[in-house]
């Protein structure tokens, strides 16, 4: 049927009607090859072309999202190469040119796996694959967090945000604090994007209580360009943008806004759009959360632990690698011989199998995804050998795509753990430690005294005396006014890339960041800050471990505001003084 409608003359039909053809047919061939042949497996792509069971040949053309999922994957590993590979680079003492550029290929490597990761967790959304959490969360953290996020998007505009929640939300409620993030991100990146002066506004409100679940209400407002109201309907669905010129002036996939509608929906809330061409742009959403409990907070946070011990700990392992990309074999293979292990590394899965049974080995690494005999089966195999040690050797699943389904395949199939294509060094180290015999004792005994302790740096902000600086600035007010804004938007800067620089655990560039933002927080007395910033920058020096930086990180988050209101405050009085 489907070849005998692609090649019929549409001679008697309008375009949109033989295109409505097309698509109700598409449909219909949808439903009915889930009907016979069950829902799509775990992360529906891997399209077999060729069935026998039962002599029935099948012989399906994937779906987009089928498509989308595979060529995301594709992408994906040829730019982890690049992405492992200028991390290796960076440590080959690089002069300061040729280190400029290897960061500039990282940077466009990051934005383009960025995109490529949004296109991923659409097809995942729409296949009903992602994975929410209902975890016990500081909600207003997340919301301040977020709100000092977007401040430092916004630069070299006059665009005010402002935050209200109301104070009768509780503090602590139950959900997925990173898809909450993630929404907001998206929606207020997006006004920041619109607006070219002006203002955005995100409120939050009480809605309603049903049983025991607490419907926040959310709006995000802002006085930018608007939408067409032709598009406001269309707006959620993946790839619209409002206009054709909207892509060659802001950029953007379209993916945005179908993703924080999946995930809404997923929630179990709802979002709408309201807008009007030239005046600004209202999206309205609601979540619906349970009541939390502080004392359930934090509980799933790892031990932490030294790096140089971890390094020390996994040297001379020996370590089999199942990989089929080249340029990943070359990565992984640079990486664990710089931590002194022992590589051997195959594409195929009985060669690897063999050496199994020639050579004692400590720990497999293994690429889930694989031509021939992919890494779920090789493990299979592994799992039912007859020799105790190859039938109980840990194995690491290597992968670039995850989903829920995935990981409890991992756990049918005895797979021990699981790192995330493109993987961050220290966490590859730290689940190599993991897996080794003992080494679960070594990261136990590991005491605490590393970490540094958030109360042991000096809060509390003392009163801030700007008649020096203003001294500096020859009495010119304004000249203060401007230095203050600078440092604003310095600390902003701080806080924004400080949290990249720490999720990639890029301890040279967040090392940077502190020294350069050291001298502004001298200069305007703000003491805690200048204390809590150096020791991010020792930190950084000794490469220590990711926790102590993330605490370290916090304790600034938590101080800024307070210490901005008394620069704000203390300015006040100066301008009052000097009427
Ligand atoms: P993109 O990645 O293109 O921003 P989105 O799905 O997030 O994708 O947004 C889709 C389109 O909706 C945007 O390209 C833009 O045309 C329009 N849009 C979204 N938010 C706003 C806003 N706050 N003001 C004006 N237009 C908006």
């Amino acid at each position: 049927m489907e070849s005998m409608l692609n090649n019929f003359s549409f001679e008697e039909l309008s375009t949109s009607e033989a295109s409505h053809l097309k698509k109700s047919f598409q449909a219909f061939k949808d439903n009915l090859e889930r009907k016979v042949f069950g829902e799509p497996c775990s992360v529906a792509i891997e399209v077999k072309k060729e069935s026998t069971d039962g002599g029935l040949k099948r012989n399906l053309s994937p779906s987009p999202n089928m498509l989308i999922a595979k060529v995301s994957h594709e992408i994906r590993t040829p730019l982890n190469g690049i992405v492992g590979f200028t991390d290796l680079l960076k440590e080959d003492g690089l002069t300061s040119n040729q280190l400029e550029k290897v960061n500039a290929i990282q940077s466009a490597s990051y934005s383009l796996l960025e995109i490529i990761n949004e296109l991923l967790e659409y097809s995942k959304l729409s296949a009903g694959l992602e994975d929410f959490d209902a975890i016990d969360f500081n909600f207003h953290n997340v919301i301040k967090d977020v709100t000092y996020l977007c401040k430092t998007l916004i630069t070299d505009k006059k665009v005010t945000l402002e935050t209200h929640i109301n104070s009768d939300i509780p503090r602590i409620l139950v959900g997925d604090p990173s898809k909450l993030s993630q929404i907001l991100l998206n929606l207020l990146g997006n006004a920041i994007k619109f607006v070219e002066e002006g203002n955005i506004r995100l409120t939050i409100a009480k809605k309603r209580k049903v049983k025991d679940q607490l419907f926040l209400e959310f709006s995000i407002t802002d006085t930018g360009i608007g939408i067409p109201e032709n598009k406001l309907a269309n707006i959620f669905d993946a790839f619209k943008q409002a206009d054709n010129n909207t892509f060659f002036k802001y950029g953007g996939s379209g993916l945005g806004l179908s993703i924080v509608k999946q995930i809404i929906e997923n929630l179990g809330g709802k979002i709408s759009v309201s807008s009007t061409l030239g005046i600004g742009t209202t999206f309205k959403f609601d979540i619906p959360y349970a009541l939390g409990d502080s004392k359930r907070l934090g509980q799933t946070q790892e031990p932490t632990i030294k790096k140089e011990k971890v390094q020390q700990s996994i040297k001379g392992m020996r370590i089999l690698v199942f990989e089929d990309n080249l340029l990943n074999q070359r990565l992984i293979e640079e990486r664990l011989k710089s931590w002194g292990c022992t590589t051997f590394i195959t594409e195929n899965a009985q060669y690897g199998l063999d050496i199994l049974e020639k050579t004692t080995l400590d720990v497999v690494l293994m690429d889930l995804r694989m031509p021939e005999m992919n890494g779920f089966e090789v493990t299979q195999q592994i799992r039912q050998n007859k020799n105790a040690a190859i039938r109980e050797i840990p194995v690491i699943a290597l992968t670039a795509d995850f989903s829920l389904g995935d990981k409890d395949k991992c756990k049918k199939y005895g797979i021990n753990d699981c790192i995330l294509k493109p993987y961050n060094p220290d966490e590859l180290m730290l689940t190599l430690l993991k897996n080794k015999k003992d080494g679960k004792m070594a990261l136990a005994k590991e005491p605490e005294k590393n970490l540094v302790n958030p109360q042991n740096i000096n809060k509390s902000s003392k009163r801030i005396d700007l008649n020096p600086i203003l001294k500096d600035c020859m009495g010119d007010v304004n000249l203060l006014q401007e230095l203050i804004q600078l440092y604003k938007r310095n600390a902003l800067e701080f806080i924004g890339s400080a949290k990249t620089h720490i999720r990639y655990g890029d301890f040279e560039e967040l090392g940077l960041a502190a020294h350069k933002i050291k001298a502004g927080l001298a200069m305007m007395q703000s003491h805690e800050l200048h204390a809590i910033v150096v020791q991010i920058q020792e930190a950084c020096k000794t490469e220590g471990d990711i926790k102590q930086l993330q605490s370290l990180y916090s304790c600034f988050l938590d101080e800024y505001p307070k210490v901005e209101l008394t620069i704000d405050k203390a300015f006040m009085e100066i301008k009052r003084t000097h009427k």
